[in-house]
């Protein structure tokens, strides 16, 4: 019985549940199974990191859960879309609480025995003959076979009194994300020129009353120019100097000259920064725009690292960001099955 039970302890989750005994484990051995879980946590030494536990990493860990991948999810808390009251256009998650969203996501992952989670902030990286070692702020140092990157991206709050405490509550990224409940509100577009200009159609379809505030000259060709005033669209020049709201939810724009509009929502595309500087941390290559360049695998150009979510994607959702962790889980399984076949 002794030997029996040293056996046990001696093998991973993952080589239980491979020889068919885990079903027979759950129920006669739970002390057994805690264990192995917390073993696993304290080897340091896993078939996947994942660098960012939010909505892509969390998919990516539940394809390598499932796959009986030993997984470490390291994750700082940081999610981008943490002030937004409500989430939209994910199926079976409209209107549901981003917080609610991941941590339905995260329960139903920890379930796996072999994907461990720890709140900590991934800090250094290198790649050696053999893996991946990744370092983190509290000192410590977790090795893999496979690094998958899901950390996603700084919004660039820009210098107007208001604006930040606006984001993602009246003042949004997306016509998909929430469109819908500021439709045919008084909306502004804060923004210039191309990134302007593509978001007059789809702004425009979804309110008659639309101003673009360029927060200096104007940068439209005279075709664009014509468009936006058939379109019945305005375009103040003037800068921006503060967004007056109440809780996030905007009232006036407040510009250099003192002038005030009223408003009651707005579109600000932002500039972005990576969350991690990655060829620094691993050596992966980024897209002139700043993405973290994948092909259509989601590999990186390190070999054995992956990219998924807002960090490799212009198109920012959930939904995405879910797909390529789902991508990420698969392909990275696939590599460490077929080396090891
Ligand atoms: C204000 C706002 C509102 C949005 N609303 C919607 C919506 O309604 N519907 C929708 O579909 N999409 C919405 N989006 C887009 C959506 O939130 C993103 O597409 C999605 O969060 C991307 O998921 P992700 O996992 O790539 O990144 P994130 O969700 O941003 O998560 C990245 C995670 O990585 C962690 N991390 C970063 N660096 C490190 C590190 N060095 N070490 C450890 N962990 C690290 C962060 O703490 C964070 O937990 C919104 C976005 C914003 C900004």
């Amino acid at each position: 019985m002794r030997q029996c039970c040293d056996s046990v302890f001696k093998m991973t989750r993952r080589d239980a549940i491979k020889k068919g005994s885990v079903a027979g484990l759950v129920p006669m051995f739970p002390m057994v199974v805690t264990h192995l879980k917390k073993d696993n946590a304290m080897t340091k030494d896993y078939d996947v990191i994942i660098i960012g536990g939010s909505y892509a990493g969390l998919s990516a860990a539940m394809a390598l859960g499932r796959s009986l991948r030993n997984v470490l999810i390291i994750d700082s808390g940081l999610p981008c879309n943490r002030q937004t009251p409500h989430s939209h256009n994910f199926i079976t998650q409209d209107g549901s609480t981003p917080a609610g969203i991941s941590q339905k996501a995260k329960s139903q992952v920890l379930k796996y025995d072999t994907v461990s989670f720890i709140e900590d902030k991934a800090i250094k990286g290198r790649k050696e003959e053999g893996g991946f070692y990744v370092l983190t702020e509290s000192g410590k140092e977790f090795k893999a076979k496979k690094l998958v990157i899901a950390t996603g991206i700084k919004d660039i709050m820009p210098s107007v009194k208001g604006f930040s405490e606006c984001w993602g509550i009246s003042v949004v990224h997306c016509p998909y994300c929430h469109g819908y409940e500021i439709r045919n509100k008084k909306t502004a577009i804060i923004a210039n020129g191309e990134v302007a200009f593509h978001l007059a159609p789809l702004v425009s379809n979804l309110t008659d009353n639309l101003s673009v505030l360029t927060n200096g000259k104007a940068d439209f060709t005279p075709e664009e120019l014509l468009k936006l005033k058939e379109h019945n669209i305005h375009i103040i020049e003037k800068e921006i100097t503060e967004i007056e709201h109440e809780n996030g939810f905007m009232k006036n724009v407040v510009f250099d000259d003192s002038s005030t509009m009223h408003f009651e929502a707005a579109y600000g595309p932002l500039p972005f920064q990576q969350n991690l500087d990655i060829p620094e941390f691993i050596g992966c290559e980024l897209t002139e725009q700043g993405y973290i360049q994948v092909d259509m695998m989601q590999k990186t150009t390190v070999d054995g690292v992956f990219a998924c979510g807002d960090n490799s994607i212009r198109m920012r959702s959930l939904a995405i960001a879910v797909s390529a962790g789902a991508i990420v889980g698969a392909v990275a399984n696939m590599e460490l099955s077929k080396e090891e076949f």
